[in-house]
């Protein structure tokens, strides 16, 4: 046992909640701690939201009895597990016995029995995951670390209590979470404890996808989001969970022409795009995706060398496909991603003589209240080594950005809609739901937006009926 330095257990003082479940478990005689994320991101400082407590005994119970002290009536018991959770503060704290786990081959379900503090902590994923501080009475705050966690914190290591074979064999997810932490951390994984997932990435099959998912996510998020993606394609692992992504790796090479790697460069762009999209998901997933077509547009011919031609078109149909595989929503969310990937060349698209008036409506409708976005996700996207290249990008980028904010004062178009929608013209023309109906909607945007006719009612009506009778549709 050793006592924390001060400093790291602030949050053990007096009238903390740590003190009431201390006097409750002693009560109970049932010994307690907190254990786990919860210390480390104190000694990291991080904020935490979840607490967890493992104690000697019922972990149900002990809840029960500190909701009631509390006057909390909200202890939710999920009793497959064995564990409880209450809620103070927006602090969800987690109660649960200490257990012993042995695992099968086929399942990262363990088989669960009551353990010491001590079998609780072998079971631990990481040594820094294993730090627990004790709640008892004689011994508060004393500090139990048996696998030198303290010293991996300080070193930012992240490593295995035990033989990381047998970790990762156990519950293949761990290799997720020893990247994440990587990436959220900025730490090294321990040089065997890597090598031990380099040797068990099939082992990842057995996990669920949506767990590997929450994992993929949570890199994503964190502040390094590369750091993570270089270890999953160092590994082996993003072959298997995301092989649209590892396709993106490597350079081929013609007539002595190469192209740019297009894994480091997406890499890049959404290193670049981290200031803007803080807490922003999706935005990010839309950077990750922008060239995910690269690999099977790729063409080439002596004159202009490699080519990529409708990348951004194929790429926003492949994101269905992508997002059904890891189990990501289908919803919004999955369109946004869409459309990011579908526009993200068309701001750095217009030259000089094609920035009319007519093209920047056209953006600013198509990209509508994602504007902002896009316009991160383009500016992200200028990561040319070529110094003149990319001042001359970077100008083109603020003059469209310029015209893009005088056009929409203008005229708004980004939360417009044209003033005749297809019920209109399905009601004018007696139609049912047909392709012309479309074709006719279309026609009318059209116009406005090229400023053939202005932006009202009359005309649009007015033009309506002209076109109809060019399609030979009647009233
Ligand atoms: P975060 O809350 O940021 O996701 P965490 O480390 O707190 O990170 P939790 O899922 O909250 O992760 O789990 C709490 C603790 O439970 C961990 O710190 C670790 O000790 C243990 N743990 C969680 N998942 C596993 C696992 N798959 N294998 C072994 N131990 C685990
Ligand atoms: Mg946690």
């Amino acid at each position: 046992m050793n006592t924390l330095e001060d400093k790291h257990i602030q949050f053990l003082k007096p009238n903390s909640i740590f003190r009431t479940i201390s006097s409750i478990a002693g009560q109970m005689n049932q010994e307690a701690y907190v254990i786990g994320g919860f210390v480390r991101d104190q000694i990291l400082k991080r904020s935490t939201k979840d607490i967890d407590i493992v104690t000697l005994g019922s972990g149900i119970e002990l809840a029960e009895k500190i909701a009631k002290e509390l006057k909390t009536s909200s202890v939710k018991v999920f009793k497959n597990f064995g564990t409880a959770m209450i809620m103070v503060n927006d602090l969800e704290i987690q109660f649960v016995g200490a257990r012993k786990e042995s695992y099968r081959s086929d399942s990262r379900n363990p088989i669960v029995e009551n353990g010491t503090i001590e079998e609780d902590q072998n079971r631990r994923d990481f040594t820094i995951n294993a730090l627990a501080i004790s709640l008892n009475n004689s011994t508060y705050g004393d500090f139990t670390d048996p696998f030198g966690g303290l010293s991996d914190l300080n070193n930012q290591l992240l490593k295995t209590p035990l033989n990381p074979v047998i970790t990762f064999t156990d519950d293949p997810l761990r290799m997720m979470r020893a990247i994440r932490f990587a990436s959220q951390l900025n730490f090294q994984i321990e040089e065997n404890t890597f090598k031990a997932i380099c040797e068990n990435i099939e082992r990842i099959k057995i996990v669920a996808q949506e767990r590997i998912t929450e994992e993929l996510n949570k890199i994503i998020l964190s502040n390094h989001p590369s750091i993570g993606f270089k270890l999953l394609e160092k590994s082996g692992l993003l072959k298997i969970i995301f092989p649209e992504f590892q396709l993106l790796k490597g350079i081929d090479v013609i007539d002595g022409k190469g192209h740019k790697d297009n894994f480091y460069h997406t890499l890049q762009v959404l290193e670049n795009l981290l200031p803007f999209s803080k807490n922003k998901l999706w935005l990010r997933w839309a950077a990750l995706l922008h060239d995910i077509a690269k690999p099977s547009t790729k063409r080439f011919n002596k004159k202009q060398g490699w080519t990529f031609h409708g990348h951004e078109d194929k790429g926003a149909r492949m994101v269905p496909t992508i997002f059904r595989n890891l189990k990501l929503p289908l919803d919004d969310k999955m369109k946004y991603v869409q459309k990011l990937v579908l526009l993200h060349l068309r701001p750095i698209s217009l030259t000089n003589s094609s920035i009319t008036d007519s093209a920047l409506r056209r953006l600013l409708f198509d990209a509508g209240k994602d504007l902002d976005d896009l316009m991160s996700l383009c500016k992200s996207d200028i990561t040319s080594k070529n110094k003149e290249k990319k001042i001359k990008y970077l100008k083109r980028f603020q003059t469209v950005k310029e015209k893009l904010i005088d056009v929409e004062k203008r005229d708004k178009i980004k939360n417009w809609q044209p003033p005749i929608d297809g019920k209109e013209i399905m009601t004018t023309f007696n139609l049912k739901p047909c392709k012309e109906v479309g074709v006719l909607k279309e026609m009318i945007k059209n116009a406005i937006l090229d400023g053939e006719i202005k932006n009202n009612y009359k005309e649009a009506k007015a033009y309506m009926i002209i076109k109809s009778k060019e399609l030979g549709i009647h009233e």
